[in-house]
């Protein structure tokens, strides 16, 4: 059978929004790049009947069940009993795994006690496997075809024992597909809606490839993923849809391998030696935190203002105060007198800089979202606006975002937006 696979998470504390279900997000990608698909995900509570239940239900959808959690020395980790009963066994205490637990607890000076023997109790049919970062084995059951694997859910031991229990096993498993060609190409400043628009023929249903759309700070990557059974099929239509999108939004798709538009921004700054300081009003950091995101940004950044008052405005950046009485901080003229002042304070050869209202509610007549973003070099300042919803934090880093953008733009000699 073509490998699946169904994670079960077991924990009341999962259920209860106290811990996040790391593992399950990381055994996906695991399971993606080896190319088995995952085909459910479910989460129970530490109770005996939902663990059989789910591992009854997993083993229907798919050959390879994977239960995460519940495998403890204590009375509320019941994933041995769930086991048993899904596959309608008893549970027998394994001498050997016993003799081996009470010799390592005593190694550790701790007394050995039935919660400490609990760990060496095994449905009938399954064997237990080391876990070499923790003391609960986990459980196999290979059967029919079928394979069942609990483990421990401390993310650490989680990751150790489907690296060391797992793969190995789905890598030599019959019939196995090999991973889906994916690719992916970054689209800075447009948003997600006018993209879907322009690549509506692409991005239809059951079309192969796929593209994923995933949006984050103004930017938005796109996934093209192909699932032809011919390695070299897949390979050309992924190629071939990643150079249509490109061809469509040659100016704010970002080059292969790159996901960041700082990435640019380094590439570029550096080609052209340029400098670069900024000053921030509402982004407050976030725009120099981007820049520096980049391993290597100590070659062009140089430094910031954060801004956020109209004295340290005037003070810090020789914004005219006549300018400021006569505009207000959220406008062209400020923003331009920022880039402008940063550069000079910095002696670098850009400066970059935000300013607009955050929110919540309208700041002296200026309406919530009112972006201006500002960038400066030796020949001229260029200013764009624009206004967006969604929040205090959804504005503030979609300024911060389409700040780096600009500087991009500006540095690669692209209009300063998207058209
Ligand atoms: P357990 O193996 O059920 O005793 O889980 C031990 C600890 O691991 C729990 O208290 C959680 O903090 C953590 N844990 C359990 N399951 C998960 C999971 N799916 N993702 C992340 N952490 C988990
Ligand atoms: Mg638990």
């Amino acid at each position: 059978m073509t490998p699946a696979a169904v994670v079960v998470s077991v924990g009341d504390e999962l259920l209860a929004g106290r811990v996040l279900d790391t593992n399950a997000h990381w055994i996906a990608s695991v399971l993606r790049a080896r190319g088995v698909p995952l085909v459910r995900r479910v989460t129970v509570p530490d109770e005996r009947g939902a663990i059989a239940e789910a591992v009854r239900d997993a083993l229907r959808r798919a050959p390879i069940v994977v239960v995460g959690g519940g495998l403890g020395p204590t009375l509320d980790d019941l994933t041995r009993d769930g086991l048993a009963d899904a596959f309608g066994v008893s549970i027998r205490r394994d001498a050997v795994l016993a003799d081996a637990l009470a010799a390592r607890t005593r190694a550790r000076g701790r007394p050995v006690t039935e919660s400490t023997l609990r760990q060496a109790d095994l449905p009938e049919g399954c064997v237990a496997l080391e876990n070499p970062v923790g003391t609960a084995p986990a459980i196999l059951r290979e059967h029919d075809g079928t394979l069942v694997l609990a483990v421990a859910g401390v993310p650490i031991e989680f990751r150790t024992l489907i690296e060391r229990h797992l793969l190995p096993r789905i890598d030599a498993w019959p019939g196995r597909a090999r991973a889906p060609r994916t690719d992916s190409v970054t689209l800075c400043g447009i948003p997600e809606a006018e993209i879907g628009e322009a690549l509506a023929d692409l991005m239809v249903r059951d079309r192969d490839p796929s593209i994923g759309s995933y949006p984050r700070l103004g930017n938005v990557t796109l996934v093209v993923t192909s699932t032809a059974s011919e390695d070299d099929e897949a390979r050309r239509r992924v190629e071939g849809d990643v150079a249509e999108i490109r061809r469509r939004f040659s100016a704010s798709s970002l080059a292969p391998g790159r996901a960041l538009p700082a990435e640019a921004v380094a590439a570029a700054a550096v080609a052209a030696g340029a400098t670069i300081a900024v000053a921030e009003s509402l982004t407050a950091g976030l725009v120099a935190s981007l820049l520096v995101d980049v391993p290597g940004a100590s070659a062009y950044f140089r430094g910031g203002v954060v801004a956020y008052a109209d004295a340290v405005k005037e003070r810090e950046l020789d914004v005219p105060a006549s300018v400021l009485a006569a505009h207000g901080a959220v406008s062209e003229a400020v923003v331009r007198a920022m880039a402008e002042g940063v550069r000079r304070r910095f002696g670098t050869t850009h400066g970059l800089a935000t300013t607009g209202v955050a929110g919540p509610g309208a700041d002296r007549g200026v309406p919530e979202g009112t972006v201006w973003i500002a960038v400066a070099d030796a020949s001229a300042t260029v200013a764009v606006t624009f206004r967006f919803g969604g929040g205090r934090e959804q504005i503030r880093g979609l300024a911060a975002g389409r700040a780096v953008d600009l500087l991009r733009r500006q540095l690669a000699g692209l209009p300063p937006t998207a058209p």
